[in-house]
């Protein structure tokens, strides 16, 4: 079996489409959609991704503004800017490029954005949401994950689907938001004994760890279908995921590529939550718990 590739560039591209037509929208009423990014210090990685969610704002007709900061800003001056920014009418959704530097608090700092304009899903609040179905924020990567299974038209419920990495930005709300679709879920880690054990029930396998080659086709059944979140540089200069891409295609159903998978979907659904964002601050949503659109199915309606 050679595995259908599960396109996320190619989704990505549909959606912004959609996006900016829906950005269109809000501003003949008046509203112009706004992110503003947080960046504190001159991590390369990390100016990397800022750049790459301004571009997607660019391309969808939302307007971004940068806040950077150098890597010595006191907390107490990164949490006054949040506050600003908290206040300011003109911004829909706030993101705070993480890593922070060591010296400063990280969760203080993401409490501190208004949940209402949390777009990046990592506040306490929205967090919790998560746990109880009723989020109005998906964090930007399972969302994305999720609707790539959508969009390939595979449903998940009653499926085994084993998670491999459990982090708090990937593995824990992946498998929260699986649970939601009665989905049985697996969550595995670096403590999990044997991780074939597991990966090898799984009909759906979500691979969020951070290590290249971490999954061989030994630990796979035929016909799996396999999302790879992990994004590693080899030596060489190559980005690969945590999948033996090669050896798995051949025994899996569907796979999505790295890049070119996950990845282009974690920026497009931060447009998608800023978007939502924009349109329950403008009055078409009614608050928290609240949305302007049936969030289970996480489409917003663009028209
Ligand atoms: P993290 O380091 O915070 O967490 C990694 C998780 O994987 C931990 O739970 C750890 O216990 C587990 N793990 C590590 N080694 C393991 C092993 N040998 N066996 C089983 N589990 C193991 O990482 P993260 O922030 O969740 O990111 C994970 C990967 O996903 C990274 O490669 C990252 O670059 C990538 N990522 C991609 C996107 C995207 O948009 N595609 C978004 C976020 C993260």
């Amino acid at each position: 079996m050679s595995a259908r590739i599960i396109d996320g560039k190619a989704l990505s591209r549909q959606l912004r489409q959609n996006f900016r037509r829906h950005a269109e929208h809000l501003k003949q009423q008046g509203i112009v959609p706004g992110l503003a990014v947080v960046l504190v210090g001159d991590n390369p990685a990390s100016r990397v991704y800022v750049n790459n969610k301004i571009k997607a704002c660019e391309e969808c007709g939302v307007h971004s503004s940068t806040h950077s900061l150098p890597a010595d800003t006191r907390e107490a001056d990164l949490l006054q800017r949040i506050e600003a920014l908290n206040a300011d009418d003109t911004v829909h959704g706030i993101l705070v490029q993480l890593p922070l530097p060591a010296h400063i608090d990280m969760r203080r700092v993401l409490e501190a954005i208004d949940v209402n304009k949390d777009v990046d899903g990592f506040h306490l609040y929205n967090v919790g949401a998560l746990a109880t179905g009723n989020t109005i924020f998906p964090p930007c990567t399972p969302y994305g994950v999720q609707l790539l299974l959508e969009t390939a038209g595979i449903d998940v419920a009653g499926q085994n689907v084993v998670i491999v990495g459990a982090s708090n930005i990937v593995g824990k709300p992946m498998a929260l938001m699986l649970l939601q679709k009665e989905a049985t879920v697996t969550v595995c880690h670096a403590r999990t004994r044997d991780l074939a054990q597991h990966t090898i029930l799984a009909d759906i396998l979500i691979v969020a760890a951070g290590r290249p080659n971490l999954i061989v086709p030994q630990m796979v059944r035929r016909g799996v279908v396999v999302i790879d979140v992990g994004i590693n540089r080899l030596a060489d200069g190559r980005i690969v995921g945590d999948v033996d891409f090669e050896g798995v295609s051949e025994k899996a159903a569907w796979i999505t590529p790295v890049p070119g998978g996950v990845g282009p979907m974690t920026v497009t659904m931060l447009i998608d939550n800023t978007l939502r964002s924009a349109t329950r601050l403008a009055g078409e949503g009614e608050g928290i718990g609240s949305l302007g659109w049936d969030a289970p199915t996480l489409h917003p309606p663009h028209p």
